[in-house]
């Protein structure tokens, strides 16, 4: 058997169109939705993403506002900006890029959020609403694996999840959506006992590990559908998932590939919050 590759690359571009049309019709109402990424430093990686960020804001017509701040500010300084931006009326998300420099308590930065103007979804607020089943904001990897799930009319309730990895960004989070969708979910962390033999009584797999071609053949059911949130950046450059996609598309029945699978709707999540919040704060839902 040859799993069935399931492609992220159109559903993004169909979503993005609709967040496109969304932000014209709000224009024409005279509401501009507004994103102010903040970054501190100078990682590299984290001025890639909010690079890309900025570039899909511009494309559906988000205006996008950049804090960036030296990577030796302080804890207050970032509270005072991020105050700022909570009570600016064209500002309607605020992300700070992820991670902070050691001096600096993300989870304070967090908080300091106005928890309607967390299109991260990572506010104790937000993540109260998804363990209660009624999320205001989902954080963008998990919303765009569980968009990803329902848009491809994959059956969720009754099924049994295995979600390896337990991060408070993706494994967490994603597991709740799965409950809330009825599904009998398992999450495993570096601890569980014996991995091989919870993963391969998955009828879905989910996997956010940060190991790459961590998950094999011999970890996986018959007919499973694999879906791999790993992203794995190899010496030569190369991008690689914690499946080992050439193994284990040989057993399962369906599979995302990395790059091109759930990671591309990320983006596309923390556009459709931003309008989400501008909605909200115009109270037109
Ligand atoms: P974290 O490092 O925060 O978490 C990794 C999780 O994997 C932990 O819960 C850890 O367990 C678990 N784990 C580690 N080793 C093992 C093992 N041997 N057996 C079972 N579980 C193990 O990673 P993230 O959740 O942030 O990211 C996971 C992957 O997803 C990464 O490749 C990352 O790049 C990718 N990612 C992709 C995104 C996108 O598509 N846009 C966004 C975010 C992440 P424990 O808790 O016990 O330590």
């Amino acid at each position: 058997m040859s799993a069935k590759i399931l492609s992220g690359k159109d559903l993004a571009l169909k979503i993005k169109k609709e967040i496109e049309n969304e932000v014209n019709q709000l224009r024409e109402e005279g509401i501009v939705p507004g994103l102010a990424v903040v970054i501190i430093g100078d990682n590299p990686a984290s001025r890639i993403y909010v690079n890309g960020k900025r570039k899909m804001c511009a494309e559906v017509g988000i205006k996008s506002y950049e804090y960036a701040l030296n990577r030796d500010c302080s804890e207050e300084e970032v509270i005072s900006l991020i105050n700022k931006l909570n009570s600016n009326k064209d500002i309607n998300g605020i992300l700070v890029q992820l991670p902070l420099p050691k001096h600096i308590d993300e989870d304070k930065i967090i908080k300091s959020i106005n928890p309607d103007k967390d299109v991260d979804g990572f506010h104790p607020e937000s993540i109260t609403g998804i363990v209660r089943g009624t999320p205001k904001f989902i954080p963008c990897t998990p919303f765009g694996i569980i968009e990803f799930l329902n848009e491809n009319n994959i059956q969720l309730e009754g099924k049994k999840c295995v979600v390896v990895g337990r991060s408070n960004i993706v494994g967490k989070p994603i597991s709740f959506l799965l409950l809330s969708q009825n599904a009998t979910v398992t999450m495993c962390h570096s601890k569980t006992v014996d991995l091989a033999k919870v993963t391969k009584q998955a009828e879905i797999l989910v996997v956010a590990v940060g190991k790459p071609k961590f998950i094999k053949k011999d970890m996986v059911k018959e007919g499973a559908i694999v879906i791999d949130v790993g992203i794995n950046r190899m010496e030569d450059r190369k991008i690689i998932g914690d499946v080992d996609f050439e193994e284990v598309k040989e057993v399962a029945s369906a599979i995302t590939p990395v790059p091109g699978g759930v990671g591309v709707m990320t983006k596309v999540m923390l556009m459709k919050n931003t309008v989400k919040a501008a909605m909200l704060q115009s109270k037109k839902v």
